[in-house]
């Protein structure tokens, strides 16, 4: 249907979805306005391919090719209200965020809302690329992607103040974890693909971190490795 449309009806359309998919997510819990407004703002329709743009606005998730997902829009904004809760007044909260797993660059675009930079590793090299197209199409400039394996952190010594997880495994990489400030929060999906938790891990001093389990939750696995095409 949408098809049919001029772009200015188009336009109207996805806006009111994202509405409707914003009042949603307040239904499900999402409280701060900051979120709900980088909802409203961020066109989710430029991250999924052609085919599934109609449904870009439903809360769930949709294949991006490569065995991926896109992640549900719920679970997007949940982890990033977590990462900036407590910054209230902040216009930029954060000063830089390490995100695993790319994707098609949909989280990305929303962290970027709310730091100076954010750094994306993502292992399939077509996925990074045509990330990297979605988010200069939605007009993001503060955004890093490198195509590495995750596990291993950023390739080059660098401290963030919120690492995000796209991809769920058994245990938190020692490298991700080095890699947060004190003070920084890291949350990623921790279980197998039968049973998962969101894992909320929070840097309290150089040794130690205090850990709270969110909820339960469904992701892609984090592999190892890269992968060229
Ligand atoms: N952030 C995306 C979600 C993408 S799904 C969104 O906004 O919707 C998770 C992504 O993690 C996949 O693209 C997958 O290839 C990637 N991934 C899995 N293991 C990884 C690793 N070790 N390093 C980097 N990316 C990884």
């Amino acid at each position: 249907m949408i098809g049919f449309k001029g772009n200015h009806q188009t336009e109207l359309t996805y806006e009111r979805a994202r509405k409707a998919l914003a009042e949603s997510l307040a239904d499900k819990g999402i409280s701060d306005v900051r979120i709900l407004e980088a909802i409203l703002k961020t066109p989710r329709h430029l991250f999924v391919d052609g085919a599934f743009a109609s449904r870009a606005y439903e809360d769930m998730s949709l294949p991006i090719g490569y065995k991926q997902t896109i992640s549900q829009p719920y679970i997007v904004a949940k982890m990033t209200e977590i990462l900036i809760k407590g910054n209230i007044l902040e216009k930029k909260p954060l000063e830089t965020i390490l995100e695993i797993g790319t994707g098609c660059g949909y989280q990305t675009a929303i962290l970027s809302r709310f730091c100076r930079k954010v750094f994306s590793i993502e292992r399939i090299k077509p996925l990074a690329d045509r990330a990297i197209v979605n988010l200069e199409k939605a007009g993001i400039k503060n955004f890093l992607i490198r195509w590495s394996d995750g596990t291993m952190g950023w390739p080059i010594h660098k401290k963030f103040d919120a690492i995000t997880c796209a991809a769920a495994i058994t245990e938190i990489p020692s490298k991700l974890k080095a890699q947060l400030n004190i003070g920084g929060k890291l949350i990623c999906p921790c279980g197998n693909d039968k049973s998962q938790n969101l894992v909320l891990l929070e840097r309290v001093s150089k040794e130690e971190y205090k850990e709270t389990i969110i909820e339960s939750a469904l992701f892609v696995p984090m592999l190892p490795g890269i992968i060229k095409n």
